[in-house]
């Protein structure tokens, strides 16, 4: 199945799980533009990499945690490949280790504005360029979810986990929602997987810490992930949709 020529935006695609997505689909044949939020060099690097394998790809700064960001990197896409055919929700952040009753309400404020806030702007702005109902030629949404949806994460981030867990919810509404148009929305539930996020959260040694806890005693690699991603923007995926994958595993 050809993707020659079709269009990929992917938020958060300069690190981690994002830039894998990136990578694979720009070897598969999309144009992918890569959003960051701050880190603008590993955006740009990214970008030249895709471009010196011989693919098309730029690099968007954008907080998806706000409206006019959002509305103006979907603006840089238009732009710049002039159609969208498939999206990734894929910016997320952690937050401290911490307990429900040691949270402040800007803890709580910034982890929803960019995990759920930020998920459904971005997929508000995917959809009214891909429904048929709008004009659209149709396309396909992957949204990250996590493990913590389902695990809930006590005594680490239990705001992070219920995040998560609305973006499965969203998931599954926004797929009925938009099944008809030729829009197909699906989700992808990372385990542990070995980026820059756990030390983000003030946990650099997360990872080995507790990566006996997985069945499969090791951490996942965001390559893993990815592959699970672009099947579901696929073609091959034809008859997905609603769907939340688990790459986690076994956990
Ligand atoms: P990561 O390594 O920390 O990378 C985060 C990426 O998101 C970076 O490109 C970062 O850009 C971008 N970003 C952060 N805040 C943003 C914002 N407000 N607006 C736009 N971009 C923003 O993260 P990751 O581990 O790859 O995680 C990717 C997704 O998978 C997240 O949704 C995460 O919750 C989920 N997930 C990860 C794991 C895991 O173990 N790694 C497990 C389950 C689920 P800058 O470089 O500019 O900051």
């Amino acid at each position: 199945m050809t993707v020659a020529g079709r269009v990929l935006l992917v938020t958060g695609g300069s690190r981690g799980i994002g830039a894998a997505v990136c990578l694979l689909a720009a070897g598969a044949g999309y144009r992918v533009a890569v959003n960051y939020a701050s880190n603008a060099a590993a955006a740009e690097t990214l970008a030249a990499e895709i471009k010196a394998g011989g693919g098309e790809a730029f690099a968007v700064r954008g907080d998806v945690g706000n409206e006019a960001d959002v509305i103006a990197m979907f603006e840089a896409v238009d732009k710049t490949f002039g159609r969208l055919d498939a999206f990734v929700n894929n910016a997320g952040v952690v937050d401290r280790k911490a307990r429900v009753d040691e949270m402040s309400f800007e803890r709580l404020e910034r982890m929803m504005r960019i995990n759920v806030i930020g998920s459904i702007l971005c997929a508000r702005e995917a959809v009214k360029r891909m429904s048929t109902l709008r004009g659209g030629k149709g396309g396909s949404i992957v949204n990250l979810s996590s493990a913590a949806a389902t695990l809930g994460s006590p005594g680490e981030y239990v705001d992070y986990a219920a995040s998560k867990g609305a973006i499965d919810t969203f998931t599954i509404g926004l797929a009925r929602e938009v099944a008809n148009e030729g829009v197909r929305v699906n989700a992808v539930r990372p385990g542990i997987i070995d980026t820059e996020i756990h030390a983000s959260g003030g946990q650099p040694g997360r990872v080995a810490a507790i990566r006996d806890t997985v069945p499969m005693k090791r951490e996942g690699k965001a390559k893993e992930v990815a592959h699970a991603v672009l099947w579901l923007l696929s073609d091959e995926a034809s008859y997905t949709t609603g769907s939340i994958v688990n790459v986690s595993g076994g956990r």
